[in-house]
């Protein structure tokens, strides 16, 4: 019997606009970049752009660790790789949840068998220093993992406090950075984050498939202090630390083209400058923010600890969800984001990342929400978040 073989169309995706929590818009010489020829995973031009990767990536952690490098993955890879070379069978992570991905974090711990609890804060909340203190006098753990910026509600956690928290409880501090690098500031050694990963198509603008982590030596000394091996073959830091490394032997083979697509996306970021950068994506969050309530639309997160790159926004009264953003999507090309888990239904999550966070993007977006909602019978003056937004961009935007 022959299979009967059809010959599909080569791609042709639709030109997007990204603004959901990610992927964020790619630039074009990152999508050039990805293209280039393929070298071998050894060949010196490629071990080159791995030690220029590792090097750029220092810059925007804001730090100094050696064992910084991009996991072959997306930014749950990171997660994952975090967590199990952290953690033995047995060992004890506390992770505070208010979320999807310290929920993750914790699902993640739990099935490499280590001891899991955790303390939670309602979905867009965010924790205390306080609420750690006694987490951690409680039940001594091995490890802390927290997510500085939480996707899945816009909120963004302060950590300095809490490392130093878990600093003197002698524990590992593991942060969540994938949507806050290159947005916000992650700054790895004046905050004293032990390990923390990101991904690829949130703030740093590249497609998803590499996850950018970083170890500090006292992470590196309780990984040379394991007693069992890693859970994991695959992200083993043992074996692909010495691949990134100076004796460069073969683990596995390195998405080539994923990195000299990073390579230009770190580079963009740099040419940029990280301040500029993370001005830039504050005052396009505030730009949108004030649009938003010229019609009647609030954020759903505290004023005191919004995102900058993910505005959740809470769903007007009688607004159809999944209607308004079918139609920004097929009229317009706008993609945004639904809520996630209890927020299903009842918020918008507008993302502001990396190439996405521009006036351009801002000023589209609420041209075409306010036709939709007005479409949808929501009672609104035409015009009025798009002049709001204007307003502001001339008011504050001097060049
Ligand atoms: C997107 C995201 C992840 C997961 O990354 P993937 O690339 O989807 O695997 C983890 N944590 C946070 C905070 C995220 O925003």
């Amino acid at each position: 019997m022959t299979i009967e073989h059809h010959l599909h169309p080569p791609i042709a995706p639709p030109r997007r606009t990204l603004m959901g929590p990610g992927p964020s818009d790619v630039a074009a010489s990152v999508l050039a970049a990805l293209g280039a020829p393929t070298v071998g995973h050894l060949d010196p031009y490629f071990l080159k752009v791995m030690d220029e990767v590792q090097d750029m990536l220092r810059t925007i952690f804001h730090t100094t660790n050696e064992l910084t490098l991009a996991v072959s993955g997306t930014g749950s890879a990171g997660m994952e790789a975090c967590v199990v070379n952290l953690l033995e069978p047995g060992d004890k992570i506390v992770v505070c949840t208010n979320g999807v991905f310290g929920a993750r974090m914790a699902d993640v711990a739990g099935r490499i068998g280590a001891e899991v609890v955790q303390i939670h804060r309602p979905f867009g909340e965010v924790f205390s220093v306080e609420e750690v203190i006694d987490v951690l006098q409680k039940e001594k753990p091995k490890v802390l993992g927290i997510v500085h910026a939480e996707t899945s509600t816009g909120a963004a956690q302060s950590l300095k406090e809490i490392s130093e928290a878990v600093h003197e409880a002698d524990a590992l501090l593991l942060v969540d950075c994938v949507t806050s690098l290159g947005g916000m500031p992650v700054k790895i050694d004046e905050w004293d984050i032990d390990a923390a990963y990101s991904g690829t198509q949130k703030c740093l603008s590249c497609p998803p498939g590499l996850s950018p982590v970083t170890f500090s030596s006292r992470a590196v000394a309780a990984m040379d202090a394991r007693k069992t091996k890693v859970s994991s073959w695959y992200l083993d830091m043992s074996m692909v630390r010495s691949y990134w490394g100076d004796s460069r032997a073969y683990h596995h083979t390195a998405p080539i083209n994923m990195n000299f697509g990073l390579h230009q996306a770190l580079r963009l970021v740099l040419e940029e400058g990280m301040e500029n950068r993370y001005s830039r994506h504050y005052a396009n969050h505030c730009a949108l923010k004030t649009g938003l309530n010229a019609i009647g639309i609030e954020f759903a997160v505290a004023e005191d600890h919004q995102l900058p790159m993910l505005n959740a926004v809470n769903i007007p009264d009688g607004v159809d969800d999944a209607a308004i953003r079918g139609q920004l999507l097929k009229r317009f090309g706008i993609e945004i984001g639904g809520g996630l888990g209890p927020l299903k239904g009842k918020t918008w999550r507008i993302g502001l990342m990396g190439e996405s966070s521009q006036s351009t993007h801002v000023l589209l977006f609420l041209a075409a929400l306010e036709q939709c909602l007005l479409h949808a019978g929501y009672q609104l003056s035409p015009g009025a978040g798009v002049a709001a937004a204007n307003d502001f961009y001339r008011t504050t935007i001097t060049d």
